[in-house]
């Protein structure tokens, strides 16, 4: 026989690590905790109690009043698509902001449905003017906008005010990846004019990887109960989403997909832990602790991949490694004597070390 299953002899071994990459983060034993109470059914009443938290803690962490807000059972990738297959038409134009690994990415689903994908590109570490995206709106007149609020192949922070207004002068909807930034930088959905907004469970909710809330403006309903064709994704279609949520006010909802339970009590969890910290002192404290590792980075030589303190994104940090040294032997001998994880860039950023 070619199974080895002597191994399961022995029991499950997990290192304790310092997880200081661009994520996963360390889970606090509160947050492991609650994902580790008993299952139950997800249909019954119970998980529809901790689900309905789930989604006033999101309403909360978005800073929207948006209805349609949930969570996929899915990693961010999976909200990534979930935006992009709902809103998204064959033929549709969409315009995607490429400065670093996730607007290509987002082009990459896009194209991968049908649609007639743009791009605008800055280099990496740089980011957009908002004269650079009007003019690209007028030019392609994209029914979709992506745009990484938080670029963790670069560490670049992207400002977004005034741009959710650009899209809507040209009848676009404004899509923004928060994954990396969520919880950690300022982002007001409603007031900033942002239509669909997705991020994951495992940065700075410090929850484990397996969820990832998401949120819909009017607008980006609108777009979508306008469709022609259904969703090519039936696991991400909307309508089947927002009724096994609750959101859309049918008195039934129907089974859709098994939610991850014990997945939603860990993410319940970690929404109660910021709701009781506070959004602003959570911005404030990521923002402090940032400033305090860059000056110290800065002053034992090392360099910053960015160099406009203003647009560093306070979540993950990249460091150019120093000058004939290779990245993977800094981040081995990291893990290796610190049992700590700090990975190495992505993309663009291949060659750099990020933390
Ligand atoms: N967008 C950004 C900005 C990210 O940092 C990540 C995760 N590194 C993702 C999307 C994808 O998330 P996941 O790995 O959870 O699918």
């Amino acid at each position: 026989p070619l199974w080895h299953l002597t191994a399961f002899v022995e029991t499950l071994k997990v290192p304790d690590r310092y997880m200081f990459g661009p994520g996963p983060s360390n889970v606090p034993p509160r947050i492991l905790e609650a994902g580790a109470r008993p299952v139950i059914g997800h249909m019954h009443p119970e998980i529809f109690e901790i689900m309905s938290d789930i989604k006033s803690g999101i309403q909360y962490l978005f800073q929207t009043q948006n209805k349609m807000t949930f969570a996929v059972s899915g990693t961010g990738h999976s909200a990534m698509e979930c935006a992009i297959f709902n809103t998204v038409e064959p033929g549709d134009s969409v315009l995607t902001a490429v400065n670093g690994i996730w607007g290509e990415r987002a082009a990459e689903m896009a194209e991968r449905i049908g649609g007639r994908v743009n791009a605008i590109v800055a280099p990496p570490g740089g980011i957009f003017t908002n004269e650079d995206i009007e003019k690209a709106l007028s030019k392609h007149r994209p029914a979709l906008f992506f745009l990484a609020h938080g670029e963790s192949s670069t560490g670049v922070l992207h400002p977004l005010d005034g741009i959710g207004q650009l899209c809507h002068k040209y009848n676009c909807l404004f899509l923004v990846d928060s994954v990396a930034s969520m919880g950690g930088s300022p982002l007001h959905m409603d007031q900033q004019e942002i239509d669909i907004l997705y991020t994951g469970s495992q940065k700075v909710l410090n929850a484990p990887p397996g969820t990832a809330p998401i949120s819909f403006s009017e607008r980006a309903c609108r777009k979508i109960s306008s469709r022609k064709t259904k969703p090519l994704s039936f696991f991400l279609d909307f309508n089947w989403l927002t009724n096994y949520w609750g959101c859309d006010d049918k008195p039934t909802r129907v089974y859709h997909h098994t939610g991850p339970v014990t997945a939603f009590y860990s993410l319940r969890e970690s929404l109660a832990v910021l709701c009781e910290e506070g959004l602003e002192a959570s911005w404030e404290r990521h923002r402090t602790v940032a400033e305090y590792f860059h000056a110290g980075l800065e002053n034992i030589g090392l360099k910053l991949f960015v160099k406009d303190k203003q647009v560093r994104l306070p979540t993950v940090t990249t460091i150019i490694a120093p000058h004939g040294y290779d990245w993977k032997e800094i981040t081995s001998y990291i893990m290796r004597t610190h049992n700590l994880e700090i990975s190495g860039g992505l993309g663009p950023s291949a060659g750099l070390v990020r933390s």
